[in-house]
């Protein structure tokens, strides 16, 4: 049996590699730190962001004002990754991020994309009908909060710093970094405080 064929996509990025290598733009080197870098990365690094602007204002200011440095601040490597822009949750104010052209996605930080944010569906649907996506996953967001989707591209990455959920008042960074999953970086959920916690 042949193996199967393989797609254009895959023949087309060998041929950019090649002429961009040719061309001395990237190194194999380069190319294979990247890599590394980016499977070794997980939404664990963006919660640990988010948990430490909750608690810490001055860190929170450098978020906000600078993503690609407050990443640097925690030890992550952001040469030759886009900038990271940081979007803030307000009472009334609730972000979703979207790439609409392709999968621009702040892999540095967050990892790998998950399958259904590449898809055509959510990338559609969601600058159409936020509301109606995010109720679709169990997030409903009062009538009151503005949803403001915003677009990744190539030249530039965001992700999300929700609002602290109540009754998380004197936990530690690594507590409430757990509240953080990679659906509420991408801003599809809402933090939610542990039931038993919250039950306190
Ligand atoms: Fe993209």
């Amino acid at each position: 049996m042949s193996p199967p064929p393989r797609p254009d996509s895959i023949a087309g990025l060998e041929r950019l590699i090649a002429a961009l290598k040719a061309k001395g733009i990237v190194t194999e080197e380069e190319l294979a730190a990247r890599q590394a870098q980016t499977d070794k990365a997980s939404p664990e690094t963006g919660a640990r962001m988010v948990a430490r602007a909750w608690v810490d204002p001055a860190y929170r200011a450098l978020l906000l004002r600078d993503g690609t440095a407050a990443a640097e601040a925690m030890g992550v490597s952001m040469a030759g990754a886009p900038p990271l822009g940081v979007l803030e949750d307000t009472p009334t104010r609730h972000h979703v991020i979207v790439c609409t052209l392709c999968s621009c996605y702040p892999r540095a930080v967050l990892g790998y994309p998950p399958p259904w944010y590449k898809s055509f569906a959510y990338r559609a649907r969601v600058v159409r009908e936020p509301r109606a996506v995010l109720a679709e996953w169990g997030t409903v967001l009062p009538p009151g909060v503005e949803v403001r989707v915003v677009d990744s591209t190539a030249d530039y990455r965001w992700m999300v710093l929700p609002l602290r959920p109540a009754g998380t008042e004197g936990w530690s960074e690594g507590r409430l970094a757990a509240l953080v999953t990679r659906d509420v970086l991408v801003g599809v959920a809402l933090p939610q405080p542990p039931v038993a916690a919250a039950a306190e």
